[in-house]
């Protein structure tokens, strides 16, 4: 963990989506994340623009934003996010209730805003709001997918193909999991270390690889021209309908 964060939420949940709360005010950052964990979300709290940045950029689903952050400011860092072509939705705190500030902050790209004070449920209707409209889904019951021959059972942690468990260890399991709830979406080989081994992992990108010939070895028909599992070059992977 490096400056500027305060600690990862609680809940490691595979399904909860994970919310970056960037506010430098600590009662403000410790209240929006004690009740975002308590409805069931991941939390990321950082205090600086620059730990908001790194995070957003990680595998968050939605970054809370306050404008007044020390270093880069909320506007700047929804600025550069808009810019990287990054599509997080964003909610925009702002303790300014002038319209200045809510043209910007929809000029940047948030989703939303919510002035201070605030309510923490009303926070957290917001959240829910733009997660729905982003396709984010929320308290998801387990999938169970179909692709053809292969069927991915989250409620077992299994995957089978023609109903026999192929016996995925349980990493290689998440990230087939991972992999297939993104169909047809191309997942960086950082985003998938993040979702996989989790934010405090330490090792390199390569392990995803590592994963993937071992994932393709089990459920390919030819592990060597994989119809499901497509390596996009110099980025990630990507789940295909085969
Ligand atoms: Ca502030």
């Amino acid at each position: 963990m490096s400056p500027g964060d305060y600690g990862a939420g609680t809940s490691e949940s595979m399904s909860a989506p994970t919310i970056v709360v960037a506010e430098d005010d600590g009662a403000i950052r410790d209240l929006l994340a004690h009740h975002l964990e308590r409805e069931g979300f991941s939390v990321i709290a950082v205090g600086d623009g620059q730990a908001a940045l790194r995070t957003a950029r990680r595998a968050a689903d939605l970054v809370i934003l306050d404008i007044g952050l020390p270093g880069i400011d909320g506007y700047d860092v929804a600025r550069t996010l808009r810019r990287e072509e990054r599509s997080i939705p964003i909610i925009m705190l702002t303790a300014r209730v002038d319209e200045i500030d809510r043209v910007v902050g929809f000029e940047l790209g948030a989703d939303d805003y919510v002035c201070k004070p605030f309510s923490p449920r009303e926070v957290i209707a917001r959240v829910r709001a733009v997660l729905r409209r982003s396709g984010t889904t929320i308290d998801a019951p387990p999938a169970l997918l179909q692709f053809g021959r292969l069927e991915i059972d989250e409620a077992a942690r299994e995957a089978r193909i023609d109903g026999i468990d192929v016996r995925l260890k349980p990493r290689e399991f998440a990230l087939l999991l991972e992999l297939a709830t993104n169909v047809g979406i191309a997942l960086s080989r950082e985003r998938l270390l993040e979702r996989v081994w989790g934010f405090d992992f330490e090792g390199d990108e390569r392990t995803v690889d590592v994963h993937v010939r071992r994932l393709r070895a089990k459920i390919e028909e030819e592990a060597k021209l994989p119809a499901m599992v497509h390596t996009i070059h110099g980025f990630g992977y990507k789940f295909i309908r085969a």
